[in-house]
């Protein structure tokens, strides 16, 4: 068995080096905390990148991927299984939309979205018809398609050209209204900019996209790959303005963790990607499903959402107070649910204060360019959120 020194210095040597990994190996979680191979405890407020919906080792997952696994893995598409089907229904039931497309990660849905848009117009004869108008610090995922509609350089730089989309300012309708004409067949938004920083949408703001749309003739498409299952207290974020869009990207918390995306459209679009035109080998299988419809379950019996209303309220009530104490070093504190941020003033490092509440114990990320983001698991307990703002208090303290 290697050490922990000797896996860190394998992984400098093999792994391709695209991330910035700290130097140590995390072996097991139970609930909000994880242990590092040293026997190092930590407070997971970073989730997996909003991930982790039912924290780690939930026993009604782990149920769920055990015996999913033990009567069959995998079959591909070309046979039905039994969670996949369930799924289906119970997104549909939980979203008002009336059909489900799966894949396996978040970009995926983007572009099963996308690609559904674009065939939408052909079939209707418009083939010219295929611009989107998305977001300026957006991020929709790093396949060719989501990053052509990720308005964000730092992703885009050295990988174009990325045609087809035209970046507006978030939250801004009249620039929307602007960019709108008759090639256009899709608007595409975030319901809370979450790697831009978390940026929620301004009141009203999704309903007007809503308008928008329907006055063009064009599609409203929803990204809550990171918004969704619950995040921000409803099952998708868009319910805060009663909008239902035309199709929903969605897959980090899905499966709690195991790898899954969604794209999920109304009945006017079941037509558009007929046998043949789209698909995945690996998408909607039995394992993944099962595991879904495990975190569905949960989020329900649990009354996870509830949960998030009342912890999503004293960690906003908390970071808001930090960044009045602390403000030498944070701007403001924003977010929606269990997705917070504190903002940092120009010039603080987010990396070194990253790094100060890591050793102590806490784990966020970091979204945009100066925002620490706080996307703890849907079943963080109160004490945790307590013991979290201690934390995060007593390190700007001491980096003052
Ligand atoms: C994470 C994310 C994606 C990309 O998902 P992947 O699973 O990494 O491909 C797309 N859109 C949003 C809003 C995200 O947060």
């Amino acid at each position: 068995m290697p050490t922990e020194a000797e896996l860190v210095e394998k992984a400098a040597h093999y792994l391709y080096p695209n991330y910035r990994q700290p130097p140590f190996v995390i072996v097991r979680g139970k609930g909000c905390e994880l242990w590092d191979k040293s026997g190092k405890r930590y407070l997971d407020f970073h989730g997996g990148i909003a991930v982790s919906t039912l924290g780690h080792a939930h026993p009604r997952l782990v149920e769920a991927v055990a015996s999913q696994a033990a009567q069959v893995i995998h079959l591909s598409n070309y046979f039905y299984n039994e969670p996949n089907i369930q799924l289906a229904e119970r997104l549909c039931q939980l979203t008002g939309l009336a059909r489900a497309f799966f894949c396996n990660s978040g970009a995926e849905a983007m572009e099963g979205m996308l690609k559904l848009t674009r065939r939408y117009f052909f079939d209707k004869g418009q083939p010219d018809r295929y611009r989107i108008v998305a977001f300026d610090n957006s991020f929709h995922g790093r396949t060719l398609g989501a990053l052509a509609a990720t308005g964000q350089k730092k992703y885009r730089d050295g990988f174009g050209p990325l045609p087809g989309v035209t970046h507006v300012p978030y939250g801004d309708a009249g620039a929307v209204r602007a960019a709108m004409g008759p090639d256009v067949a899709g608007i595409l938004f975030e319901p809370v900019q979450g790697e831009g920083g978390v940026l929620p949408a301004p009141p009203g703001f999704m309903a007007e996209l809503r308008k928008i749309a329907d006055e063009h003739g064009a599609l409203l498409l929803a990204d809550e790959i990171q918004t969704g299952i619950g995040r921000t207290g409803s099952f998708l974020a868009v319910a805060k303005d009663g909008v239902v869009p035309d199709a929903v990207a969605l897959a980090k918390g899905l499966a709690g963790g195991v790898p899954i995306g969604a794209m999920l459209c109304g009945a006017h679009l079941a037509g558009v990607l007929p046998p043949g035109s789209h698909g995945s080998t690996f998408g909607g299988n039995p394992l993944a499903s099962a595991a879904a419809l495990a975190v569905l379950g949960a989020l329900e019996d649990e009354k996870l959402m509830d949960n998030v209303k009342a912890r999503s309220l004293e960690l906003a009530a908390g970071l808001a107070e930090l960044a009045k104490k602390h403000e030498k070093l944070i701007a403001t504190s924003r977010g929606s649910g269990l997705l917070q941020a504190l903002v940092l003033k120009d010039g603080v490092d987010p990396r070194s204060i990253l790094e100060r509440l890591r050793e102590a114990g806490l784990l966020v990320s970091i979204a945009g360019a100066s925002s620490l983001r706080f996307s703890p698991p849907l079943v963080i307990r109160e004490a945790e959120v307590r013991e979290a703002l201690g934390i995060v208090d007593r390190i700007l303290g001491g980096a003052a």
